[in-house]
């Protein structure tokens, strides 16, 4: 093997000579060097230096299974060896996707009765986007085209999931967004909330989706699209109040109800879906991550009946797809994964045991001088630091606190994300309550860490 032979400046060298890392600054990496991943086990990553880190993000939010199991790996091999490869454009099939299906179909909320398969959760929701337009034709209203998204809201990195993401810093390159879709705010209670209770903002911020489908004439919109809980805009967790309002909404207006569960699904919020959580009827549900607890690319869009009917009896040849659509190894794996979640009770030991757990010792952090808001939804966390607790005054410039607290989880061996000035958490599923200690530890002396370094008492 090449990394057994070469030391990590060498790596590190080839690294920063042909490589390309997403979302990156290169210029701010290659200054010091990428850190080497070699090996993982359990909850734990290992760097080239042998350096043991407790990796509170599940890889990417979506190693949900935990790293290491065997079982996935030997269901990889065997259909690798039966079957590697075969599409599903000639009218053919195979075993993997068909016992795929029949599984989502089974662990997916009611209604969700079909799936189409993509490689990552980015070209699942470029698959929504030709799919709610290729609906509203087949029911002869083909003006029905904009599709209302969120502030904040990270549905991928493709040109449609990009134009989907409510991130001005994104569409800043590349002249994003694509026609016909527009945001509206976010459910943000911390900073947006102002004087409303949550329950009161939560309601206010519903509404704003009623008031811009009046402003565009809801003969021109097609669908509302949304994470259960937004992941990457930094773990914003909607009021109680929010999603019942946005789903009366979306059913008065017959808009398509898109949820995308690519974090939120397959047993993060300590259910099996975030629309299990909040009651929730998606037409249209994108997902990934978890599918595969990132074993093997996988995405896919679970379809609702009243779509998938339209696209099967009057739709004709759907013109869209990818080679590796349901591809056989991919689905072999997404199978055992979520098998492994269903016999193991995993999902059920979120609810009921780990995830009140490390709501109760995550919440405990709030009493950090630089921590504003301590807020966790089963297995997904964010910690607001702030300069001031009491009127919310954020340290400037925005995103600097966080990059260095971060930094210095990552030198005392854990993983937390910084969105802005948040440090976010999403441990894998299997995680116990004595590693949710060792998380809680570590976040606390790092931000210790944090508050001396900027002066913080
Ligand atoms: C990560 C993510 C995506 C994009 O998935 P990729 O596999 O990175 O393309 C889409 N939606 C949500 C909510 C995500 O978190």
């Amino acid at each position: 093997m090449m990394n057994d032979k070469m030391t990590t400046v060498a790596l590190q060298a080839y690294d920063r000579r042909h490589h390309l890392q997403p979302f990156t600054d290169y210029r701010q990496l290659h200054a010091k060097g990428a850190r080497i991943i070699t090996r993982a086990e359990g909850v734990y990553l290992w760097d080239s230096n042998g350096t043991r880190i407790l990796d509170g993000m599940a890889g990417l939010w979506c190693v949900n299974v935990g790293y290491g199991r065997q079982e996935l790996a030997d269901v990889a091999r065997r259909q690798m060896l039966d079957l590697p490869y075969y599409n599903s454009f000639f009218q053919t099939s195979h075993p993997p996707a068909i016992e795929l299906s029949r599984l989502l179909a089974e662990v997916t909320p009611a209604g969700l009765n079909h799936v189409f398969y993509t490689n990552s959760g980015s070209e699942a929701n470029d698959t929504v986007v030709r799919m709610v337009r290729r609906y509203w034709d087949l029911q002869d209203k083909p003006t029905k085209k904009i599709i209302i998204s969120r502030e904040h809201g990270y549905h991928g990195s493709t040109v449609a999931g990009a134009s989907l993401c409510g991130m001005p810093h994104i569409h800043k390159q590349g002249d994003l967004p694509i026609p016909n879709i527009v945001h509206i705010e976010a459910p943000y209670w911390y900073f947006s909330g102002a004087d409303l209770s949550p329950a009161e903002f939560g309601i206010k911020v519903a509404k704003a989706l009623e008031i811009k489908i009046n402003e565009l004439g809801v003969d021109r919109v097609a669908a509302f699209i949304a994470e259960p809980i937004q992941g990457a805009g930094g773990v914003i967790i909607p009021p109680d109040t929010y999603w019942p309002e946005i789903q009366r909404i979306c059913k008065q207006y017959d808009i398509l109800l898109v949820v995308d569960e690519v974090i939120c699904g397959f047993g993060r919020t300590g259910k099996w879906f975030g629309s299990d959580y909040f009651g929730l009827k998606p037409d249209l549900m994108p997902i990934a991550k978890g599918l595969s607890s990132g074993y093997v690319p996988i995405g896919g869009v679970m379809v609702g009946d009243r779509v998938a009917d339209a696209l099967i009896d009057k739709g004709g040849e759907f013109q869209h797809g990818f080679t590796y659509s349901g591809h056989p190894t991919a689905c072999a794996v997404a199978a055992a994964n979520i098998k492994i979640l269903r016999d193991e009770k995993i999902v059920e030991n979120v609810e009921r045991e780990t995830g009140p757990y490390l709501r109760k010792r995550w919440s405990e952090l709030a009493d950090h001088p630089l921590v504003g808001e301590a807020r966790s939804a089963g297995f997904l966390g964010a910690l607001e630091l702030v300069k001031n607790k009491e009127n919310k005054q954020t340290f400037q410039p925005e995103g600097k606190t966080g990059v260095l607290c971060r930094e210095f989880c990552f030198d005392n061996g854990l993983v937390m994300r910084a969105v802005r000035d948040a440090m976010i958490v999403s441990p894998p599923l299997i995680i116990t309550k004595s590693q949710i200690d060792e998380l809680i530890s570590i976040a606390r002396k790092c931000l210790d860490m944090t508050a001396a370094q900027l002066g913080v008492a």
